[in-house]
């Protein structure tokens, strides 16, 4: 099948779901960011892993990118709740996140995912707006996206904007507020089943992409429309939908 036969399989799903098509113009697509904007979940797990270490945590170097789209706050409250028994605490959430944050930037910059570049600059030369929908609060990225996207991140839902992060759809409930859209207006870009569920849940046509080690299928398991394998073809998708 191309890419364009998917696409019109999806629209119908879409369509079927929603109750509406995808509404012309579109005027806001949103995106997640690691695994889509940076290839940087790989060393989140490194980081996440690190800290675990230091603090007596016991995990699996891999069930991170299974989490990922979580608050940094939730994933640290799982984690205690598994080792210790017991919630953890604002304090305890605080204190292990800043520390999980400082080790992932002493990683260095994290890779640009290849083609999301292009992705963003097609939404921003139809003139439809670019939200950033994310669940982290890694300072260290959230300041690179400016240099990084020429500016075009001027709206963002991080994990400091939502009471209830990803798979709930509050964060991409909010990044449509923010930018003053209706759901069918709109278009998400996730690449984590957590985050593909908020997205959908929320009303939005919703792009999974497969960047990183999940099965395929998997982010259609989740609610995904449509799945794609890289943000090169999530450019030649928009170039359709916009
Ligand atoms: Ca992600």
């Amino acid at each position: 099948m191309t890419l364009k036969e998917k696409l019109d399989q999806a629209l119908l799903h879409y369509a079927a779901r929603a109750g509406h098509g995808v509404q012309q113009p579109v005027r806001a697509v949103l995106f997640d960011m690691d695994g889509v904007l940076y290839d940087s979940m790989p060393g989140h797990a490194r980081a996440w892993q690190g800290m675990c270490r230091e603090n007596g945590i016991d995990c699996d170097p891999d069930e991170f990118f299974g989490y990922e789209g979580m608050t940094g706050a939730a994933t640290i409250d799982l984690l205690f709740r598994r080792q210790f028994g017991r919630a953890a605490t604002p304090d305890d959430a605080k204190r292990l996140y800043a520390r999980k944050s400082e080790l992932f930037a002493a990683q260095g910059t994290p890779i640009i995912m290849p083609g999301a570049q292009s992705a963003v600059a097609s939404v921003v030369a139809h003139g439809a707006r670019c939200v950033l929908v994310t669940g982290s609060g890694q300072g260290s990225l959230l300041t690179r996206l400016n240099g990084d996207y020429n500016d075009a991140f001027q709206l963002r839902v991080t994990a400091y904007d939502v009471t209830h992060g990803k798979p709930d759809p509050e964060p991409y409930l909010v990044g449509l507020q923010k930018a003053g859209v209706q759901a069918a207006h709109a278009l998400a870009v996730d690449n984590a089943p957590l985050g593909v569920q908020s997205a959908s849940a929320a009303g939005i046509f919703t792009i999974g992409v497969r960047t990183g080690p999940l099965p395929e299928g998997a982010l259609l398991a989740a609610g995904a429309d449509i799945e794609i394998n890289s943000m090169n073809e999530c450019t030649i998708l928009l170039s359709y939908l916009l």
